[in-house]
């Protein structure tokens, strides 16, 4: 047990967008920045930060254990002050322990890397959202190969921390196609109806259309070419207590880039 929360925070999903998005500014920025406040009106701040985000992949599940994880600037060719940013949130050890039990007693063999840093997907919107980097955070890692489902589970597995006060926080981006960027303020009709397709699923807790969303969406493969940026939303829905979930926020930078964010209490 890691703490004992008055109330379970909702598990969240946000798109990170860009590197660039914390010097970009924008609607997604000014979103970022509020959600902080935005969960803690009724709840306060959670004792721990457990953070799903894309940029992490690995073969097994992988949560981070370092006490004083490490900025890390994984991306190039960016502005400079970029790479002179640092978020200095502590890391839990402990509750990387506690993570790495849940997975073990689903049957999933994960693994505790006790130097894994914070990747732009968790320290960028972290920044916005709790600037003042005074919350434990530890990451989880995907696993591309093993598709949307493996995912769902993984957030089952891990769904008790949030009776301990964790908040699980999944970094991705809600359409993801590195291809077909833009003018901002021109989402192309495609990337419309796949987020509208996306938002109407999350609302009917359509679970196994989720799962299937290659499929089953319009302009699905389009929107994500490869799954890693949006199997982040399927650990945050196997957290939650129930399948249906609202949008929080919805816009889109760079044309096609998705950025809306989703709950699930
Ligand atoms: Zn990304």
């Amino acid at each position: 047990m890691i703490g004992k929360a008055k109330q379970r925070f909702p598990t969240v999903f946000v798109s990170h967008g860009a590197p660039s998005l914390l010097l970009e500014g924008g609607p997604a920025c000014e979103f970022l920045a509020g959600l902080g406040d935005q969960l803690g009106k009724q709840l306060g701040k959670p004792v721990a930060i457990l953070c799903v985000s894309a940029h992490w992949e690995t073969d097994t599940p992988e949560v981070s254990g370092a006490e004083r994880p490490e900025t890390i600037h994984d991306f190039y060719g960016f502005p400079r002050p970029l790479y002179a940013m640092r978020y200095e949130a502590p890391g839990s050890p402990a509750l990387a322990r506690r993570a790495w039990q849940l997975l073990d007693a689903a049957g999933f063999a994960g693994i505790v890397d006790p130097k894994r840093g914070l990747d732009h997907g968790a320290w960028a919107p972290l920044k916005l959202i709790y600037p003042d980097a005074d919350i434990p955070v530890l990451q989880l890692s995907i696993q591309t190969a093993r598709g949307p489902r493996h995912h769902v589970e993984l957030g089952r597995a891990l769904a008790r921390l949030r009776d301990e006060g964790v908040l699980v926080l999944a970094s991705g981006s809600a359409i993801h196609n590195l291809r077909e960027l833009g003018r901002d303020g021109a989402p192309a009709p495609w990337a419309v109806a796949f987020s509208d397709w996306l938002d109407q699923a999350v609302a009917t807790g359509d679970t196994e259309s989720l799962v299937h969303y290659r499929q089953k969406a319009p302009g699905g493969a389009r929107a994500h070419p490869t799954d890693e940026h949006l199997l982040p939303l399927f650990v945050a829905l196997g957290a939650a207590g129930k399948a249906a979930g609202k949008r929080l926020h919805n816009s889109f930078t760079h044309g096609n880039l998705g950025m809306q964010a989703y709950a699930w209490s």
